[in-house]
């Protein structure tokens, strides 16, 4: 090896050192740690990564949180889109035979949301309307088996069903025994709202292998915005303390108020809103 040949191997080297060099000061300062040598900033990396997953748990669930709208169908308007711009899932509960009824399921369906059947049932109370829609306890499998399938024709969007009033109906085994088989022929869940403390809803739907779920509080019965705020405290409440809480709302302003206020501190909270569908078992 002659002198100018070991040369240029020197210069060759110095300027693969130099590269080195250069690059490890180049990825240093990415790193923000220009004092540190590599191994600590591999370290510093790891250490990273662990702490970002440390910092996961503060981010956990406080609580589900399901929100059933009921009633649409009457409205097609600022109040209804409302509810589907709410940046959380909703269950948009639809009764069947009105003007917008179908035409709300589409819009829902393209916003995102959870489109049920809103099925209206037999009341006690003598309550006018949706009468060639009504199952009621008088009338035959078939009846109640037809006007079940004429409905989930009108809404093929639904992935399941909650009752419209219906505190005779429900608590009716042969009118549930019905409405649950053909809701397990069509693969879909059912919501019992719950309007009569003996309703027979979820026991039928469990013995018949549908998916069901109960309404725990009715958000706006009474319609007075401090009211709807009280009811959502208890829907919270129940969230917190049973991991999962079902409030039912109507398709009305003031509860759209409520719910615009407030979801967005719910979400910060910690709260998960979630489609009824995840939740029925
Ligand atoms: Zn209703």
């Amino acid at each position: 090896m002659n002198s100018s040949h070991s040369k240029k191997v020197i210069i060759g080297l110095s300027i693969a050192v130099l590269f080195l060099l250069i690059s490890n000061i180049a990825t240093l300062r990415k790193l923000d740690m220009t004092s540190r040598s590599p191994e600590t900033v591999l370290e510093a990396v790891t250490d990273e990564v662990e702490t970002i997953e440390d910092e996961t748990p503060s981010t956990s669930i406080v609580g589900k949180i399901v929100l059933v709208i009921d009633d649409f169908g009457y409205r097609n308007d600022a109040v209804s889109d409302g509810f589907l711009a709410l940046n959380v899932p909703i269950t948009c509960a639809i009764i069947p035979g009105h003007r917008q009824s179908s035409e709300f399921a589409k819009k829902a369906i393209a916003a995102g949301q959870e489109v049920i059947i809103h099925m209206p049932m037999e009341s006690t109370l003598n309550t006018p309307g949706e009468d060639e829609y009504k199952l009621r306890s008088g009338m035959t499998s078939e009846e109640i088996e037809w006007r079940m399938n004429e409905v989930l024709k009108e809404i093929p969007e639904a992935v399941g069903m909650n009752n419209h009033q219906g505190s005779k109906a429900t608590t009716n085994g042969k009118v549930m025994g019905v409405v649950g088989s053909v809701l397990k022929k069509h693969e879909k869940y059912f919501l019992d709202s719950r309007t009569a403390s003996n309703t027979v809803g979820e026991a039928t739907m469990r013995q018949l292998g549908v998916p069901t779920a109960r309404r725990h509080v009715f958000l706006d019965n009474d319609p007075e915005v401090e009211k709807i705020n009280a009811q959502l405290n208890t829907l919270v409440s129940v969230a917190k303390k049973r991991g999962i809480a079902i409030g039912i709302g109507h398709a009305k302003p003031n509860t759209l108020e409520v719910l615009k206020q407030r979801i967005p501190i719910l979400v910060n909270e910690g709260f998960q809103f979630e489609f009824a569908s995840k939740v029925v078992e």
